[in-house]
């Protein structure tokens, strides 16, 4: 590989050809302020924006100066990254940035957490001239489901445009307008609800200001927790226990599981459960699916359709409701863990409480902000009372611990209540992108097999490649897998699926960046791969670290099938546990 050498701020360094100077820069340890560019390398995207200026540097021999991040080193280059020349044109970017933005930091979400505010501080920028936003009209705000737009907070960084359309080729937000009025919106300006918005997140998680935003349910929750008359039950997804740590300072990767539950605990939720469970519970009908329609299909029945794709991430299904419309038989019908959990708890443990279902309040904590557009769809209410009442991100779980005041870190560790807590290592490893189809062979592969795996780690299905492939031996019969994270490799892997020119029989697709562990409502790592990889080492540690690893010896879940539900895919299991999609094409103003 070329290698180039040059000198930042005296120092040499050597780097392989095509590196940016900030790139170069972070290798010696040297900071250079940042705020629309993002390392996305890993993901397969290449991040040259230079669109807000701040990372302006001095190149020997040029006269203008260079803005690091789309700037690509050269031989004998000499670049200067803190000379007062370029911290004067730096607090000049910054102050023209904030004279055009909102003054609202003390309610501004962000708050605590806002990059513009942090660097603002760290420049030590106290005045602001021009003042442009006191006369300028504002935007209406967007309210969706799961996101909130403050376009007047825009400061046309354009990193969710990277994200939206780059990443996920999803389309929904693109720069519009000029001058002060410039901004990144859905076409015409139209609302989120109204564009072909996945509710993904991703936008969310890379935004440096309080422009993206997602609706806070805490409220609500306070609310239901502080009225007598409600039971309220809290079920938490596998990737938050991987993150939840980082917002109280410990290291990326660090597992919180058992400080979670205590904190969930004294918080005042009646039943501390877990979404663990209904992944078990998820395998169970999914993978009995797979294998139901993979018989069907070697026996020469043609109107069975393989691959069966997984169907338990929302973004990933609003994305196919909108994208790929002549497919909707294709996914699984299986609900998402979250919504299995929601269906079993209102009506299975509702029984066994002798309470109807609008007495519990039940609340999930995810990785996730498409789950809170999820859990309001109507198919998954009954009579208007939603199986999940309230969704909260791992950062809004953070937001309540310290509003009520928890040491977290003094924590000592505490279990998850019974029957709804008690899950195996397939449940975990649903938290990282392969772990769902991981966790599905496992089971499968027994079911059809009828013989003991000698080792349930199939390593095989596991990385951070954008697409992956592998064949499973099911004992003589080969059994091939797609795995795709990130809806742009979704999109890819499914054209490819569309022609039907692949052998897949099942394919795994998950929205975000490593699976949910890279989830929008994760504390916010601005695309940083090595934060991600971390959470999905703490995955697979829980993984390995559980007495039980597959999902159909959870001891709960075969008792749950023995007292309700029946056998998997049961009418009753039908009833509650599996769902339909609908044609979203022709409600996507782009078509
Ligand atoms: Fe939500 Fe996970 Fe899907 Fe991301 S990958 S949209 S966090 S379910």
């Amino acid at each position: 590989m070329e290698t180039i050498k040059l000198t930042i701020d005296n120092k040499p360094v050597e780097v392989p050809a095509g590196t940016s100077v900030y790139q170069a820069a972070k290798n010696l340890g040297i900071d250079i302020p940042v705020l629309c560019y993002m390392n996305l390398h890993d993901l397969g995207i290449e991040n040259k924006p230079a669109g807000c200026r701040i990372c302006v540097v001095e190149v020997e021999g040029r006269r203008n100066l260079a803005p690091s991040c789309s700037t690509t080193c050269a031989n004998g280059m000499v670049v200067k990254t803190h000379t007062t020349r370029v911290i004067n044109a730096r607090r000049t970017v910054m102050e023209l940035i904030l004279s055009d933005h909102p003054k609202d930091c003390l309610t501004c979400p962000k708050s605590g957490s806002c990059d513009l505010q942090n660097m603002a501080v760290k420049m030590g920028v106290r005045n602001i001239p021009g003042q442009a936003y006191a006369e300028m009209s504002t935007y209406k705000t967007d309210f969706s489901p799961s996101i909130i737009r403050d376009m007047d907070k825009c400061i046309m960084c354009r990193r969710c445009e990277t994200m939206c359309n780059d990443f996920q080729t999803v389309g929904a937000l693109s720069g519009v307008n000029r001058g002060f009025m410039a901004v990144v919106a859905p076409a015409f300006e139209q609302d989120l609800e109204k564009s072909p918005c996945t509710y993904c997140g991703q936008c969310v998680a890379v935004c440096p200001t309080g422009a993206l935003t997602e609706v806070d349910h805490t409220p609500k929750v306070i609310r239901a927790l502080a009225d007598p008359t409600k039971t309220v039950l809290v079920q938490t997804a596998p990737a938050v226990r991987a993150a939840l740590g980082e917002e109280f300072g410990l290291e990326p990767g660090t597992r919180v599981t058992g400080k979670m539950v205590a904190a969930l605990r004294q918080i005042g939720f009646d039943f501390i459960f877990d979404t663990d469970f209904a992944a078990d519970l998820t395998i169970m009908e999914e993978g009995t699916e797979l294998l139901t329609r993979l018989g069907k299909h070697l026996s020469g029945d043609k109107t069975v359709k393989l691959p069966m794709l997984t169907s338990c991430c929302p973004g990933w299904v609003q994305f196919f409701e909108h994208n790929y419309s002549d497919m909707l038989d294709v996914p699984s019908t299986a609900k998402s863990p979250q919504q299995m959990f929601g269906a079993i708890a209102k009506s299975y443990f509702a029984e066994k409480l002798g309470k109807k279902r609008e007495d519990l309040v039940v609340v999930s904590v995810m990785p996730c902000l498409a789950k809170k557009y999820e859990c309001q769809r109507d198919e998954f209410k009954v009579d208007g009372n939603p199986d999940v009442d309230y969704s909260i991100s791992t950062r809004e779980l953070a937001h309540l611990i310290k509003e009520f005041n928890i040491g977290f870190n003094e924590l000592a560790d505490e279990d998850f209540d019974r029957p709804l807590g008690e899950s195996t290592g397939a449940g975990v490893i649903f938290g990282a992108t392969g772990g769902v189809i991981e966790a599905a062979t496992r089971t499968a592969y027994e079911l059809h097999t009828g013989k003991t795996l000698k080792n349930v780690e199939f390593t095989a299905l596991r990385g951070m490649e954008g697409i992956r492939s592998a064949t499973v031996d099911f004992d003589g019969l080969p059994i091939n897998i797609g795995i795709a994270h990130g809806l742009g490799n979704a999109r890819k892997l499914l054209d490819l699926v569309r022609t039907g020119k692949t052998n897949y029989h099942a394919i795994e697709i998950m929205a975000c960046p490593g699976g949910c562990i890279g989830g929008g409502g994760q504390p916010l790592h601005h695309g940083d791969t090595s934060v991600l990889k971390a959470r999905t080492k703490a995955i697979y540690s829980e993984d390995t670290n559980k007495v039980i690893r597959k999902s159909h010896e959870n001891p709960y879940i075969i008792k749950l099938y023995e007292e309700f539900l029946g056998k998997p895919m049961s009418h009753k299991a039908h009833e509650l546990l599996h769902t339909h999609y609908f044609d979203k094409s022709s409600k996507d103003i782009f078509i």
